[in-house]
């Protein structure tokens, strides 16, 4: 068994939803092995092979697995959060079990979309990235023509949760992030 057993280690505010949750979970061992035969088989993920990680979307919320902890968005209580977890887990071991029959696929299966990125922006419009408002931006960066270094506001104390998505969602989808962020990143 791939995965064994884990454990919720932190309920932080939904950034998106103010009465929804964000939930960080340690896990016994590690699953990237897994990752390859749950983006062949899964619709819709986004998989960042050289980072191990894999960014499930289901029903609107936001599953993002790392080699050993796993991170929840948009979820509404504890309880969901055990729900998806056991679900998250039983698909987990089943996919790896039957890995043999399973083409893997190393490619990132989804883009992120610009208005998933905009949400998570300061909102504000203050064209310090020089783009004419921060819808702009996001569809730049979705483009890859700009990076989210650009975007000064994000890096300050009053963004801190919403900069911690994006730049997670970020790096699983393969864009340049900024390394003070990657050395940081561990739970
Ligand atoms: S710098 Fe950031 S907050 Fe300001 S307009 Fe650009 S994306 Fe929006």
């Amino acid at each position: 068994m791939l995965l064994d057993s884990y454990k919720i280690t932190r309920v932080l505010p939904c950034l998106a939803d103010p009465e929804k949750i964000r939930v960080i979970v340690e896990i016994s061992g590690e699953i990237h092995e897994a990752f390859p035969y749950l983006n062949a088989t899964l619709k819709g993920c986004i998989y960042n092979h050289p980072a191990n990680t894999l960014t499930i979307k289901k029903d609107g919320k936001l599953f993002t697995l790392h080699a050993n902890h796993i991170t929840l968005a948009k979820i509404e209580d504890e309880k969901e959060a055990e729900e998806i977890l056991g679900w998250l887990k039983d698909l987990i071991n089943e996919t790896y079990e039957k890995r043999e029959r399973i083409e893997p696929n190393y490619s990132m299966a989804a883009e992120l979309k610009a208005l998933d990125i905009f949400k998570l922006l300061p909102g504000t419009n203050c064209k310090r990235c020089r783009e004419p408002s921060c819808l702009a931006f996001a569809v730049k960066l979705v483009g890859r023509d700009t990076e989210i270094a650009k975007c000064d506001p994000l890096f300050s104390e009053e963004y801190q949760e919403k900069r911690h998505v994006l730049l997670d969602l970020l790096h699983a989808a393969g864009h340049e992030v900024p390394g003070a962020y990657l050395e940081s990143k561990e739970v």
